[in-house]
């Protein structure tokens, strides 16, 4: 039997930066992954660059730029012709881009000597890994140490089952042959935003359908109220408080019946998106009699270090608590690295930064103000718009805010909130400060260059003390 020091089960973005660290660490590692390619190769990357984060944005980027086109040349002068969509290119070239990192993952295991061993792995008792290659044969291999990073899926409900035609997961929601004229999405989560953007962009009638009464509840109260604004504007037309009660099929268009404040109703799509959450593949990992605890929703139960209860067995990404975010697994796959490495190694999961890739973008770290209010904790909020921007205003981006909450006693930054264009790269400034310890009033005494969408975020620092210096009216509020 081949023996590793460090095993990794899914080569997603929390086990594939896992065994990579590993080896840098000087540590023989193998990573069992059993993700295929259409042309049946190997494809590391799992959720995040085969099905998630990577194809969503390539066709976020794709719509968007449709979208200005027809809706934002004219305004700098710019007349183009006839304007057509070819989904067909669009989605090839989001093929290129997923092909292209996937096979930099089998690049860059082979850089670090990382092995690669393709098929489904399962943790036996005594602690040995059992691979299924993809012909069925089992082979087994011994380790020290085991990370399983098995990821997550797509959650579904009995009330809309999934055809993989007219009803689809956020899978099938990557991969549509046209634009359909009415497009339902049960879910105005993440997924249902992102994918209802695009393709609102290209032309869809979007008609998101969110149980909750509440938009984005994981974000700031503030933004999130921006945020419905926003997308009202564009033509999203989002219904909360609608809770989906069943989804059919009926000659090629699917009747839709959700129950809102005013009792049943109907609406009839020509697709369904279900982004109604995903479930932890903790399912089929483990032989039977091995003993991994798992809470009561198939997470897989671990310590602040993710460790599990088996000894140098440890469990990181999608598969434990915390958000389901591939930066948060990532780092989780470092932590683990390096505690196995013998290493001190901890994470902070207060700093663990969001982002919704929508136009505007939103993106944030820390404490909302909601949840300060939650704790009791005294607080001095700062907030500043895009539209008082020099930068924003030039680029036509005057959409949303910036907001700083601040330690009302000691002003320590607590939480930094954006909504706007390019908030997925601002954010990382307030993760950067937010790390250091930064007060409000350091971030104020900072030089940030003109014009830059930056500025706002100095702007909102120094707002938290009434001195912003691009804003008519003081827009300062205490809480003790
Ligand atoms: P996964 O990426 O799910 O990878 C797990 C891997 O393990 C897979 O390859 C799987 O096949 C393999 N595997 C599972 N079980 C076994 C087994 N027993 N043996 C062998 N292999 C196994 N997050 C962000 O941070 N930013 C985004 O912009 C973003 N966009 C997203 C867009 C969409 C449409 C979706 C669906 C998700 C998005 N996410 C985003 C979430 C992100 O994709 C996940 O948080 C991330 O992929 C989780 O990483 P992971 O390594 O834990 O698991
Ligand atoms: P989510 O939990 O963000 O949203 C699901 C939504 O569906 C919720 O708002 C919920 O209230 C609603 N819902 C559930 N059942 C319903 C029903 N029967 N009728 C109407 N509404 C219903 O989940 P998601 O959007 O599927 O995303 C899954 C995960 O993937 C998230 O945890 C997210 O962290 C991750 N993700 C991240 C990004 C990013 O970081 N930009 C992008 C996509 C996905």
């Amino acid at each position: 039997m081949e023996r590793f020091e460090v095993i990794v089960i899914g080569a997603g973005p929390a086990g594939y930066v896992a065994a990579i660290r590993c080896a840098q660490l000087g540590l023989k590692t193998a990573c069992v992954d059993q993700w295929l390619d259409a042309q049946g190769r190997p494809a590391p990357g799992g959720t995040c660059l085969n099905v998630g984060c990577i194809p969503s944005k390539a066709l976020l980027e794709s719509s968007e730029l449709y979208a200005r086109l027809h809706h934002e040349f004219r305004d700098h002068g710019i007349r183009a012709g006839r304007i057509a969509m070819d989904v067909g290119a669009m989605m090839a070239r989001k093929e290129r881009v997923v092909r292209e990192l996937t096979q930099g993952i089998v690049q860059l295991f082979q850089a670090n000597g990382v092995t690669l061993v393709t098929g489904h792995g399962r943790l036996q008792p005594d602690r040995t890994v059992a691979v299924t290659a993809p012909d069925g044969g089992i082979t087994r291999y011994g380790a020290d140490s085991i990370i399983l990073a098995p990821g997550s899926r797509p959650a579904e409900i009995a009330a809309a089952p999934l055809d993989g035609e007219r009803i689809v997961d956020s899978t099938g929601a990557l991969s549509f042959d046209e634009v359909p004229r009415r497009l339902g999405v049960i879910g105005a989560g993440i997924v249902g935003l992102e994918l209802g953007s695009v393709w609102r962009r290209l032309g869809a009638e979007v008609i998101l359908l969110e149980a909750q009464e509440a938009l984005l509840t994981m974000a700031d109260r503030q933004v999130a109220r921006e945020a419905l604004k926003a997308f009202g504007a564009q033509g999203l037309d989002i219904r909360l408080g609608a809770r989906v009660m069943s989804a059919r099929v009926k000659r090629n268009k699917v009747e839709v019946v959700y129950q809102d404040a005013d009792g049943e109703r109907r609406e009839r799509v020509d697709r369904l998106i279900v982004a109604v959450g995903r479930v932890p593949n903790s399912d089929g990992l483990c032989a039977a009699g091995t003993e991994l605890a798992l809470d009561e929703w198939g997470y897989i139960h671990v310590d602040e270090q993710c460790r599990t209860n088996l000894p140098g067995v440890y469990a990181i990404g999608d598969v434990v608590r915390g958000p389901m975010l591939a930066h948060k697994g990532s780092r989780e796959g470092v932590m683990v690295a390096e505690l196995i490495a013998g290493r001190q190694a901890a994470l902070d999961y207060d700093l663990m930064p969001g982002v919704v890739y929508t136009q505007p973008e939103i993106a944030w770290v820390g404490k909302s103000e909601q949840a300060l209010e939650a704790d009791g904790v005294p607080y001095r909020s700062g907030v500043f718009p895009f539209a008082a921007n020099g930068r924003a205003r030039a680029a036509g981006e005057t959409t949303g805010l910036v907001k700083v909450l601040a330690h009302a006693h000691t002003d320590r930054i607590l939480g930094v909130h954006m909504i706007g264009a390019h908030c997925s790269e601002l954010v990382a400034q307030a993760v950067i400060a937010m790390e250091f310890g930064a007060s409000s009033e350091d971030l104020g005494l900072m030089v940030f260059a003109h014009p830059t969408l930056s500025e706002a975020l100095h702007e909102a620092a120094l707002a938290v003390h009434g001195e912003a210096i691009h804003m008519a009216r003081r827009r300062k509020r205490r809480v003790e």
